[in-house]
């Protein structure tokens, strides 16, 4: 039987609403909105500083809201008797830093949380991980260590260890910010495959041909305030506000 907090798939899977976030006497977000629905690929976009970083982990509870609602498949994130866990299944995050541990190989790293936290059957674990790992094209690199790995090769196991505990969102902030130039097009590959697959993706990126190809929707923040959003072609094409447009013409 349906409950107040019953969610379904046509509504939002993310509704974050008019969120204040402040460190100390500092407010870095003022009043952010945003909804995604099952499915979409957002990116945002900002200047560094305009808390973009902090709405993500507002967002799968690494950080407390001061003011405000977010809800992820219609469960408020900021209730204190949320099951950080279970919220943290449902929305994986990859960061700019991999921090993948260096004394484990990239099937090690994968298997971890599945095995350890979820107390997964190991052999059903280990055959996902081995699957992952191939769905980021990592066929052969199983039993490397992170150190023998490129950066675009570790931030795709990070990517693989995040998909083994099957979540129903990503986020995914800048994580191609600290790659070499030549090893961010396979990271990318690999998370347009995710977006292809229909996986809901929240990016904060810098890779601004990537986000007008891949985005279903944009977002522009500054200083703690969506500035401006819309559908990417438009977005890019003719930006109304003079920050976005400032912004694009520095980054374009
Ligand atoms: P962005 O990701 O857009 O660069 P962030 O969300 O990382 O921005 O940061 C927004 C602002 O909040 C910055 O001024 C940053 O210094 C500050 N900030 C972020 N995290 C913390 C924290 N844990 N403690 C204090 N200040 C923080
Ligand atoms: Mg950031």
């Amino acid at each position: 039987m349906a409950t107040a907090s019953a969610w379904s798939p046509d509504q939002p899977i993310i509704e974050v609403s008019d969120v204040h976030k402040s460190f100390g006497a500092v407010e870095v977000l003022k009043g952010v909105s945003m909804n995604v629905r099952k499915g979409d690929v957002i990116c945002i976009i900002g200047p560094s500083g305009s808390g973009k970083s902090t709405l993500l982990r507002c967002i799968n509870a690494l950080v407390p809201i001061n003011q405000g609602s977010i809800k992820v498949e219609g469960q408020e994130v900021n209730n204190p008797r949320l099951d950080k866990l279970a919220l943290r299944r449902k929305v994986g995050m990859v960061f700019q830093q991999y921090n993948l541990f260096p004394h484990r190989t990239a099937l090690q790293n994968v298997m971890m949380a599945p095995t350890i936290v979820l107390k997964q059957n190991r052999k059903e674990v280990e055959e996902r991980a081995y699957r992952l790992l191939k769905k980021v094209r990592l066929e052969g690199k199983e039993l490397q260590y992170p150190g023998e790995l490129s950066g675009g090769q570790q931030q795709r196991v990070a990517i693989a260890r995040s998909l083994a505990m099957s979540p129903d969102v990503m986020l995914f902030d800048e994580v191609t910010a600290a790659l070499d130039p030549e090893t961010v097009k396979e990271v990318l590959v690999t998370i347009r495959q995710l977006a292809e697959e229909g996986m809901t993706c929240l990016l904060v990126t810098h890779e601004m041909g990537f986000a007008r190809e891949i985005a279903d929707h944009m977002y522009f923040t500054d200083r703690g305030i969506i500035v401006e959003d819309g559908p990417p072609k438009e977005f890019f094409a003719n930006p109304r506000d003079p920050r976005t447009k400032e912004f694009l013409s520095q980054i374009l």
